[in-house]
């Protein structure tokens, strides 16, 4: 990628391809090979009977460049109103890969390219992205271009701050007298001081815009070797040692979870800085696409202009107060949403911040509610399900069925009885489903009539064990692992942290198959990935039991400081929002059979073993043979191999073990999770072969 600059005005008509051309041929007469572009022209005018922007054609001349006009403006339409709606006039949409296209070619011909937008940052290009979009999309600073009059200071500030709002670096702003008439002089200082950004000069009035008067007086009155200096700060040649830099630190001061640090401070490190839609971008500038949603967070991807504003809209009214002897209005617009949403009968929400804290609430909740409701009870003990996860925390990781996690800890942990998982691949009874009529969920009963009237609660995962490698229960086991607890009297506990809000095809993953349970745990993705938040759901029967008299002590003594944080709920709530509005669960049931398809021919490579999906949570088990199911043995890291050839190749995904998940966002087009398979089955063919 070549160093450029993205001219921008705080309007239209402010002379930005005046400054833009003088710009250019500033750059070139100082030694710079510099190429311009104007991506989208609205208002071209016909000539020689062709559109042509006569912008593009003067920052040419100015350049004294001859590059292909196609590549130089490559979208050119006669009405003069914005790209988006010219574009639409003609029956036409704009195409940002082209666009992306046409300015790589441009980096490869020149070292720094001039790109002059169109209006100013919020000029729409398309239904929803907008000039300033572009700039970010092509990694430019911006230089904006305003005037000296009346209303300068309102419009030049709502510019820097769009400029911030879409993570865009400014080079700074240069004022110019476009018109010839007076003006009283702006104050710089305040510009300077609120807006954060940087006043380079402010040009006079010029009667013709011929090539010397012009260069000649942007040299007079802007600060041209800030702006050449603006160009190389921000130019990619940066990345080289911004990536050893960054690389250097991460290993000198983080901690990464669940990472042998020996291991990582011997590998490569890439960092993550920005990120759009499914993709994700380093600070190299490398993209990735996101093929597990960020850990099985984002739903409508990353960088969602709706989330963000919802956010934004919060943060600008307060971020937090206390839950605690106080209330918020977002918290109690959410609580009344998930009560709507959730299955029959939750009620409550008790709000943290992730998905190992949302558990244990559930968990310390269903215990001291057996002690309210039975003075003299027994049950202290939990049901939970072999190769369960539930997060990280004490009372998390004794519920949790991994003995790799356990071992460590087993000492610190409460005791926890377990049944075997429906893992119908690697059945736990030797049967072939649907032979087994369910006889792994049977073992449930046989669990809880052992110990009758011992356990508290079961906690299960329903319909996908997705820590334990996509483990997709035979339909039915939920719904009768659901009756065979309410048959005991046993609470059940639906933990929806990695399944909710529409992953498995349905809104949450217990509507399958009608389980309405007595408490749900969720998380990950409540907000769609923007910020940490959780909340705990239960029955007004179980809230009931926790009334009393103050002196009767039946308060829930528990609580976190960032309960109910205003800025996590507004974002859950435009997430729900969106999910709604734009019928996310039907669109997830249709890309779901699609990757069904896709995901089929993945059985072609001899070390696939099984592949499950549910929804749009796949998972691919490799195997060393086929006929025997025999495991890779765990030192091969075939996961992990398989995982550092798809990054390679530009897909993020993580191995669960031997098993490949794949966990496209909702909002992942048919075209992009088509390239994650493809990419995965390249990968896996690759590391087994
Ligand atoms: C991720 C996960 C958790 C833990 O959530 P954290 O936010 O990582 O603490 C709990 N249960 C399930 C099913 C999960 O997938």
């Amino acid at each position: 990628m070549a160093k450029g600059l993205f001219i921008t005005g705080s309007d239209t008509e402010v002379g930005k391809t005046v400054i833009a051309g003088g710009l250019a041929a500033i750059l070139r007469e100082e030694g710079y090979d510099v190429g311009v572009m104007k991506p989208a022209t609205s208002g071209a005018v016909i000539s020689g009977g062709e559109l042509v922007s006569e912008d593009a054609q003067f920052l040419l001349k100015m350049a004294k460049v001859s590059d292909p006009p196609d590549i130089v403006s490559p979208y050119l339409f006669e009405k003069p109103v914005s790209p988006y709606h010219s574009a639409k006039a003609d029956g036409v949409e704009i195409d940002l890969d082209k666009i992306m296209g046409a300015f790589a070619e441009l980096s490869k011909l020149h070292d720094i390219v001039i790109v002059e937008g169109a209006g100013g940052l919020y000029a729409p290009l398309t239904e929803d992205k907008f000039m300033g979009d572009l700039a970010r999309m092509m990694s430019l600073p911006a230089l904006i271009v305003s005037h000296p009059y009346l209303g300068c200071i309102n419009h030049t500030l709502m510019t820097v701050g769009a400029a911030d709002i879409m993570g865009l670096e400014t080079v700074g702003i240069v004022f110019n007298q476009w018109r010839k008439r007076e003006f009283p002089q702006p104050d710089f200082d305040l510009i300077e001081k609120t807006g954060g950004a940087a006043v380079l000069g402010l040009t006079p009035f010029i009667e013709s815009i011929e090539e010397k008067t012009v260069i000649r007086v942007i040299r007079e009155n802007v600060d041209v070797e800030a702006v050449i200096k603006g160009v190389d700060y921000y130019s990619p040649a940066r990345a080289v040692p911004r990536q050893k830099s960054y690389e250097e630190r991460d290993k000198k001061y983080t901690w990464h979870p669940f990472t042998q640090m020996k291991q990582w401070q011997e590998s490569s490190v890439t960092v993550i800085e920005s990120g759009d839609g499914v993709t994700l971008r380093d600070i190299s500038g490398n993209e990735f696409l996101d093929g597990h949603s960020s850990y099985w967070c984002n739903a409508h991807g990353h960088r969602n202009i709706k989330v963000n504003n919802a956010v934004k809209r919060q943060l600008n009214k307060i971020s937090h107060s206390t839950f605690l002897g106080l209330s918020n209005v977002p918290a109690i617009d959410l609580a009344e949403k998930l009560a709507e949403l959730t299955p029959e009968g939750l009620e409550r929400t008790f709000f943290s911040d992730n998905g190992s804290t949302a558990v244990e609430v559930a968990l310390k909740m269903s215990f001291q509610y057996w002690r309210q409701v039975e003075p003299e009870t027994k049950r202290n003990r939990f049901l939970a399900v072999k190769n369960a996860y539930h997060g990280d925390t004490i009372g998390a990781v004794s519920v949790g069925g991994i003995d790799l996690y356990h071992s460590t800890f087993n000492e610190m942990l409460f005791e926890t009885e377990f049944v075997p998982a429906p893992y119908c691949y690697r059945c736990p009874i030797g049967k072939k489903h649907p032979e087994c009529a369910l006889a792994c969920a049977e073992l449930i009963d046989t669990a809880l009539k052992k110990q009758e009237g011992r356990f508290a609660a079961m906690i299960i995962e329903p319909l996908v064990q997705c820590p334990a490698g996509i483990i997709t229960a035979p339909q039915g086991y939920l719904r009768r692992a659901y009756e065979i607890c309410k048959s005991h009297g046993v609470l059940f506990i639906a933990d929806e942290v990695a399944v909710g809000f529409g992953r498995t095809g349905r809104m949450f993953a217990c509507d399958h198959e009608d389980v309405a349970p007595d408490m749900m745990t969720l998380s990950k993705t409540i907000t769609s990935g923007t910020l940490p938040f959780a909340v705990t759901m239960a029955t007004g029967k179980i809230f009931d039991a926790f009334l009393g008299e103050y002196e009767e002590m039946k308060t829930f003594f528990h609580g976190h400081t960032y309960t109910a944080n205003q800025l996590g709920c507004a974002a859950a709530l435009e997430s729900i929002r969106i999910m709604e509005e734009e019928g996310m669960v039907s669109a997830v049931q249709e890309k779901s059979a699609e990757l069904s398809g896709m995901l089929a021919k993945l059985h072609d490579i001899g070390n696939v073993g099984d592949v499950r999906l549910r929804g749009l949570i796949a998972g691919v088990e490799l195997v060393k043979n086929r006929e025997t199911k025999e495991e890779y043995p765990w030192e091969d890291r075939v996961g992990v191999k398989t995982a550092m050839e798809a990054k390679a190749r530009g897909l993020i995904v993580r191995p669960l073990g031997n098993v490949m998940a794949l966990y496209p966002a909702p909002s992942a087009s048919l075209r992009q999770i088509r390239k994650m398979t493809d990419i995965l089955y390249a990968s896996i063919a690759r590391v087994t072969r």
